[in-house]
């Protein structure tokens, strides 16, 4: 397994494609580094022994010790144990894990790949093993890229006035295809290998966007252009929450790439395009579930913070938004558990977690997220954004307004005050904030997407059923 250094060594190492701001930059850019930071913290914890039942397990391919983010679960319990550890993760960090995704993705094509196999005859699923163990051997970290440009959401890919609106596959060669599109979305600045599905069901006739396949970052004829995110910035009042944060969000262009067979995970197979998108989406809403309670639990916590600060812990109301945070932290978790505990194994081995609860689980996040930030800018009442510069709360000459002006409770210390309504300020007011609020409505697929799942996955006729007995209707 690798330590942080080794990962960022590596990383450091890739071949400039990356355009930030105009610039052709390598990935020791500043502008990565808080991102950077959150995953080498993975690679930390994986290697400490108090975690390392959560953040590792037994590869089924080798037996080894390996890290669980390249793990598709094999069991209930390793579905309960990636939540727990997603969960684990962002609280430590204050956000984003940003490896669930790579999980993801490798665990809905270690079903799906299998799936086409038994169908066609075809050998997609022994060669994803072998990338598996590769990404598995060499601790490697992969993405989860399903969103095209789109175009005209009214028309299927086939439809669309340019063909490139979807990644689709330009040309067939002995050894490979040759792909051409781009997928929208991700923080592939942090990552070694890109790994892209389909991101919707396709027909017959949209056959050459059904294209799954991994390719490492720094491929030739890949292109990122990254839209960074402002992390906080201290200078000298440092502060655990300000080190990590978003490398920056990609569109990820692949121009006539080519990907060798070995590569390929689903090519053409229109009828596993949908089966391939919606199982991924659904491991990644299972994520979700760990990780967005997790940042009800960090608002929940600043919350209460600065009502014990305010001395205004014990009010009523307070009390009641507190309580409504706790529910739906809990809610969103409690359906990621029931969804894994009701998972049942694919062909492959791969266990798949109910779509039902999980959909719920995600879909009550999202619905919830706006709710939660009002919250907090409700109980702390926008302190965070007046709050007195970092340099002049360090100038001596000031403390005798600016330790005095911002004073809550007597017995809190003035810099407490200080750091804490500064974190809330960052968790509310800044870029990195409107971007997580983003992330809180749209990652894992708008609320619209869960919708239509629990819809195609509900018995509703059974919830008919019961009325018509009750009503005596025959
Ligand atoms: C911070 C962030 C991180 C993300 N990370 C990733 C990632 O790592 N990988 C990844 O693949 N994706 C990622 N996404 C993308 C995310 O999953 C998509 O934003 C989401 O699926 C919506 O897709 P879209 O942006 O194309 O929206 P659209 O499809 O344009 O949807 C916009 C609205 O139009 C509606 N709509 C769209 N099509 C139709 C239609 N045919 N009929 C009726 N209504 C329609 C939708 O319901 C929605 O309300 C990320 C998004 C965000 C915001």
């Amino acid at each position: 397994m690798r330590t942080d250094k080794d990962y960022q060594n590596r990383l450091y190492s890739y071949k400039r494609n990356i355009y930030l701001k105009g610039e052709k930059v390598g990935r020791d850019h500043p502008s990565f580094q808080p991102g950077i930071n959150a995953v080498s913290e993975n690679f930390r914890l994986a290697l400490n022994p108090q975690y390392q039942d959560l953040f590792t397990t037994a590869s089924h391919l080798t037996g080894k010790r390996v890290n669980r983010f390249n793990c598709p679960p094999r069991s209930i319990e390793d579905l309960l144990k990636k939540i727990e550890c997603v969960r684990a993760l962002a609280q430590y960090l204050g956000g984003c894990a940003l490896r669930c995704g790579g999980m993801d993705s490798l665990s809905g094509l270690s079903v799906v790949t299998r799936e086409v196999d038994q169908e066609f005859g075809t050998d997609y699923h022994q060669q994803f093993l072998k990338f598996l163990q590769y990404m598995q051997d060499n601790d490697l970290v992969t993405s989860i890229l399903l969103t095209d440009p789109k175009g005209d959401r009214s028309l299927r890919p086939y439809q669309q006035a340019d063909p490139d609106m979807y990644l689709r596959i330009l040309e067939k060669k002995s050894a490979g295809l040759v792909v051409n599109g781009a997928k929208l979305f991700g923080e592939t600045a942090v990552q070694d290998e890109l790994t892209v599905a389909p991101t919707r069901a396709m027909t017959e006739k949209d056959g050459p966007y059904a294209l799954s396949f991994s390719v490492p970052a720094d491929y030739d004829g890949v292109t990122i252009l990254c839209k960074p995110v402002q992390a906080p910035k201290r200078k000298k009042i440092k502060a655990p929450y300000a080190d990590y944060g978003y490398p920056g969000i990609t569109i990820t262009v692949f121009d006539k790439v080519f990907v060798p067979w070995e590569r390929v995970w689903l090519c053409g197979e229109w009828k596993y395009a949908g089966r391939l998108s919606s199982l991924v989406a659904l491991y990644h809403r299972t994520s979700y579930c760990g990780c967005k309670a997790a940042v009800t639990d960090l608002m929940l916590g600043a919350a209460a913070l600065v009502a014990e600060y305010n001395g205004l812990e014990r009010e009523k109301h307070i009390r009641e938004k507190l309580a409504h945070l706790a529910a739906t932290a809990e809610q969103v978790y409690a359906c990621g558990v029931t969804g894994a505990v009701k998972a049942k194994p694919s062909s492959s081995g791969t266990f798949i977690p109910d779509p039902i609860y999980i959909n719920a689980g995600r879909y009550h996040a999202g619905m919830n997220i706006f709710h939660e930030y009002e919250t907090l800018s409700d109980i702390s009442a926008g302190q965070g954004i007046n709050l007195p510069t970092e340099e002049d709360f360090l100038t001596p000459e000031l403390d005798h307004f600016t330790k005095k002006y911002i004073k809550r409770k007597a017995d809190v210390p003035a810099e407490n005050i200080w750091r804490l309504f500064r974190m809330v300020d960052e968790m509310l007011y800044s870029e990195q904030a409107g971007f997580w609020q983003a992330a809180g409505l749209h990652g894992g697929g708008s609320p619209v997407m869960e919708r239509l799942t629990i819809l195609a996955n509900y018995d509703m006729d059974a919830k008919k059923s019961l009325v018509k007995r009750l009503a005596g209707i025959i």
